[in-house]
């Protein structure tokens, strides 16, 4: 898709406030610093939309970006930051549950990962718990562009070993040389139409 119109349309803790158009949705997913508002802005072609909400203290809501006016990305706020407390990730857990969970527009889901470091304990749990409600997901592996292409293949070897995942749902991609935007873009159309 090649986009030219992008807003936020919604910042959303619960269902009564989520859009009410009825377009398809995909949902990114990653631990904070995993490079999700880089991918976001790579794929809606603009360099600094989306930015990282992931401070401490920052109200951890859903936020929808109305594409092309025919698809929201949904940036679900990073998992595994270390200063939240306990109350705020339990708050964190009930707003995604029911949004992965309940979501009729919900389409897919893109789980990114950290493509040079083996998965955390939270990357395998949330691919296993997708799984488990059926949630289609595709799997992006992160910042490519920082290790060599000799080691792609084991890094793709890796992360097929830690998570079930066909070869057509494990994307490499780069935010710097935009390495995997065109496979994403046509996982995304796959998902939506
Ligand atoms: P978020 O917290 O998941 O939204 O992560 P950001 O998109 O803000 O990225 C976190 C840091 O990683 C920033 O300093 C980015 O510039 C950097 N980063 C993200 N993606 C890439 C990438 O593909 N290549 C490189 N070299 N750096 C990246």
């Amino acid at each position: 898709m090649d986009v030219h119109n992008v807003n936020l349309l919604i910042s959303a803790v619960n269902p009564a406030q989520y859009p009410k158009t009825g377009y398809p949705e995909i949902a990114l997913v990653g631990r904070s610093n995993v490079g999700k508002s880089s991918l976001t802005n790579v794929l809606i072609n603009r360099k600094n939309y989306a930015h990282t909400s992931n401070q401490p203290g920052k109200t951890q809501t859903l936020n929808f970006y109305e594409v092309e006016d025919s698809i929201y990305f949904v940036d679900v706020p990073g998992y595994g930051y270390a200063r939240v407390s306990k109350s705020e990730r339990e708050k964190w857990g009930t707003m995604i549950e029911t949004y992965l969970t309940q979501r009729q527009q919900l389409k897919g889901v893109i789980l990114l990962i950290d493509g040079r470091h083996d998965l955390t304990q939270d990357d395998r749990q949330m691919a296993e718990w997708l799984d488990y409600f059926d949630v289609p997901r595709l799997v992006v592996a992160t910042k490519m562009d920082k290790i060599s292409s000799s080691k792609w293949n084991k890094q793709s070897s890796m992360i097929h070993k830690a998570i079930k995942v066909d070869d057509n749902d494990l994307i490499m991609f780069s935010a710097k040389t935009k390495h995997g935007k065109d496979q994403i873009w046509q996982w995304i159309e796959n998902q939506i139409n």
